[in-house]
């Protein structure tokens, strides 16, 4: 038997008993197809290539994956290092595992190259979301361990590099993953290339100092071991020593040297249960001294990653100090494997797909919950989960670019910078000419074709592109080289929408008060900046059109109001000591003195009138007016105490002045009338009742009783004219009882 079906035995030999024949007969004919296809290629090992895959099947079927994730290991190479296709792959092992295989070839070929930390955020953004099904990513992982444990046969650059990528990008994935085991190893190895002086050094302390406490640890453990049993706990109790590139981490950024190291040593308790967890921390801080502020509950409040467990450091009698974690064997699970554990939890649900209902909520949960990490981070990585609005590509020097989903080469462009969206004549995706508005997908290596005599951008763009970046780069781009055009394409759109709204461009710019008043509201200095604004998008046609009408009706409304007060302070000049002469001539209506209140003021045209509220003069009473401060021309009926001659004060007596009514056939004008009656049961029932058959408008109608017998009514009226309400009062004073009637402010009745 030669090596590669030596290795194979010794696979097939660890994975589960449980596993279907039909499984096995496929996982067989895996590692047969690729142990053809890399036929005699070798790796810098010297090993025949088929290896690799064996080996990183291996580690799929220790995190206890599905058969076709160990199937998939086995073929992962063959898609990028042979002559294998996906049709192929999907023809002799179905869609799902081709799917795997071309996934994790997907991230085989992402280039990473070190960048700052914004850079590895969208690296490992990029990662996850081209995975798309968990287990890509489970699997790319182990064959990064697999890489990462047999990387001293790579040259120093390869190795320096890969030991970089390995912990910016695959360790933290492990972490989020929750995959303790993998991280830790990945860290240990990578540091090992990255700083093999310090990895060497903190190596031998700990080995030192280990062997000097050996006995001790062999005794602690004996003694947890022996009280437990006693106890009546069933469990198991594990020794071990931290991974070096924590203790390397805690001595070079906290600056402490080995000894000061508090949990250089852990012993692991693991239970079958919750409260055995804390039955044995009890038993342990009995037994020893816990250091003040080392414990942590982790199962109430579980980490970030969904790690589970209880710590406590105490310190024995020779005065070292050493860590207690407690959990039950579900939580070591979790603790060790992560994500591969939940996937072994749920067995037997079909198609998980990374973007499927449970797997994502579980995955996306993970994620949510790093927020107490770092808030940034947690920004980030909420993100991660909604890749559907998001898109990873690369530029051609490896940067990575986030843009929105359904981004095109326009957005990308203006993206780097908007010289190169303004000056883009062409796009390559991962090397091929396209169209302004293909779509990007994750992993594309986008490249733009510049020109410095590109005509600029085309106002279609901005329909094309996804991103406001872009959107707002090209409006800057029209406001600044399109000057001319967009005045001239601004002033056609706003005349357009000003005869919309009927008014005319020559009715706007006639007025400079008008005029500066939208541009002031506006904040354009002038009306070709304003021109220039509509061209380019930045303003609305519609509004500017829209507060040019708005500021036409108030100038038009103050210009009526400054008039009729100068008409109204001009007449009272003129009017002087005079007192309007009874017996004189109402002036006569014409054309111009029509007034929408029907009065007529003499001298005076368009100025405003109100009826006062103590006598409510309806047209055909004879009245006279009286010019207020500020409010008009009050009217008054001539019988009304308050016009009365006599009670005229000296100096008012110019403000009174003739008015007439002009012809108001249409207007109703309210008044209001006093009844007084006997009291009786149905009196405001026969008012009511006269009212309707003379169709008057009542808009008020109030009776109270006087507690002699009689009661008191008040009508508010809308009548056409004096006729009118003196028929109306007539008719009223012939129901049985009423002994007067009488307009209000009248001191007899009519
Ligand atoms: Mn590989």
């Amino acid at each position: 038997m030669d090596i590669a079906h030596e290795r194979y035995t010794q696979l097939v030999k660890h994975i589960p008993a449980s596993t279907s024949m039909a499984d096995m007969e496929r996982i067989r004919a895996a590692f047969e197809y690729a142990n053809a296809h890399h036929g005699d290629q070798l790796r810098k090992s010297g090993e025949p290539y088929i290896i690799h895959p064996i080996a990183v099947a291996e580690i799929v079927n220790e995190l206890e994956l599905d058969p076709d994730s160990i199937i998939a290991a086995l073929l992962h190479d063959c898609l990028e290092d042979t002559d294998a296709t996906y049709d192929e792959i999907a023809h002799l092992f179905g869609q799902q595992v081709a799917n795997l295989v071309d996934g994790v070839s997907k991230l085989t070929r992402i280039q990473y190259t070190s960048k700052e930390d914004e850079q590895m955020e969208n690296l490992r953004k990029m990662f996850m979301a081209m995975a798309r099904d968990v287990r890509v990513i489970l699997i790319k992982l182990c064959d990064r361990l697999h890489n990462m444990r047999t990387l001293q046969y790579q040259s120093t650059p390869k190795q320096k590099e890969k030991a970089l990528e390995t912990m910016e990008i695959y360790a933290p994935i492990a972490h989020r993953l929750g995959m303790q085991k993998i991280k830790w190893e990945l860290e240990d190895l990578s540091l090992q290339y990255l700083d093999p002086v310090a990895y060497d050094e903190v190596e031998k302390e700990l080995e030192e100092l280990t062997s000097a406490h050996a006995e001790f640890l062999s005794s602690m453990q004996k003694r947890i071991e022996k009280r437990l049993a006693e106890e009546g706990i069933q469990c198991q109790v594990y020794g071990r020593v931290k991974h070096i590139y924590s203790i390397y981490r805690k001595m070079y950024a906290q600056n402490k040297t080995i000894k000061e190291i508090f949990d250089l040593y852990a012993f692991r308790v693991i239970v079958s249960d919750i409260p055995t967890c804390y039955n044995v921390l009890g038993c342990i801080h009995d037994m020893f001294n816990p250091v003040l502020g080392r414990f942590k509950d982790y199962i109430g409040t579980p980490k970030p990653n969904g790690y589970q467990s209880l710590h406590t450091t105490v310190i024995g009698r020779e005065g070292i100090p050493f860590e207690v974690q407690i959990r039950t064997w579900e939580m070591h699970q979790t603790a060790e494997y992560g994500v591969a554990a939940h996937w072994k939890y749920k067995q037997g649900m079909a198609n998980r797909q990374l973007g499927s209902e449970q797997e994502f909520e579980w995955v996306r949960k993970l994620l949510e919950s790093q927020q107490d990490a770092d808030p940034d981070e947690f920004v980030h990585t909420l993100r991660v989960d909604m890749f559907a609005d998001e898109v990873f590509v690369f530029t051609p020097n490896g940067d990575v670019k986030s843009l929105p989903a359904g981004a095109t080469p326009i957005d990308f462009a203006y993206s780097i910078h908007s010289a190169v969206g303004n000056h883009m004549t062409g796009a390559r995706v991962n090397g091929r000419l396209v169209t302004f508005d293909t779509p990007l997908t994750n992993g594309d290596i986008v490249e733009i074709i510049t020109s410095r005599s590109a005509k600029g951008p085309s106002r279609d763009w901005m329909k094309i592109c996804k991103s406001n970046e872009a959107r707002n780069k090209i409006r800057q781009w029209f406001k600044k080289e399109r000057r001319e055009e967009n005045i001239a394409t601004g002033r056609t759109m706003f005349e357009s929408e000003l005869k919309h709204a009927g008014l005319t461009l020559a009715a706007v710019t006639a007025s400079a008060e008008v005029l500066d008043t939208l541009l002031k509201q506006l904040r354009f200095g002038s009306l070709d900046e304003l021109y220039a604004a509509i061209g380019y998008g930045g303003m609305s046609a519609q509004k500017a059109a829209g507060r040019i009408k708005e500021e036409l009706t108030r100038q038009g409304r103050l210009e009526r109001q400054r008039a009729e007060q100068e008409a109204l302070q001009a007449a009272a000049a003129a009017a002087g000591e005079a007192i309007f002469p009874a017996s004189a001539k109402a002036p006569q209506p014409t054309a111009q003195g029509k007034t929408a209140s029907g009065i007529i003021v003499e001298g005076l045209d368009n100025c405003m009138v109100k009826f006062s509220k103590c006598c409510t003069p309806v047209p055909g009473d004879p009245v006279v007016g009286f010019i207020t401060r500020g409010y008009g021309v009050s009217i008054h009926r001539q019988d009304c105490p308050n016009a009365d001659p006599a009670r005229r004060k000296p100096d008012e007596r110019g403000r009174w002045v003739k008015v007439a009514w002009a012809d108001t056939a249409d207007t109703a004008y309210r008044t209001s009338l006093d009844i007084s009656a006997k009291d009786r049961d149905g009196l405001a029932l026969d008012i009511a009742t006269v009212l309707s058959a003379q169709k008057v408008k009542v808009n008020n109608l109030s009776a109270r009783s006087q507690p002699d017998g009689y009661a008191v009514v008040f009508l508010e009226l809308s009548v056409k004219d004096r006729a009118e309400i003196t028929a109306v009062v007539n008719k009223l004073s012939q129901i049985p009882g009423v002994f007067l009637v009488r307009r209000a402010g009248s001191q007899t009745s009519n």
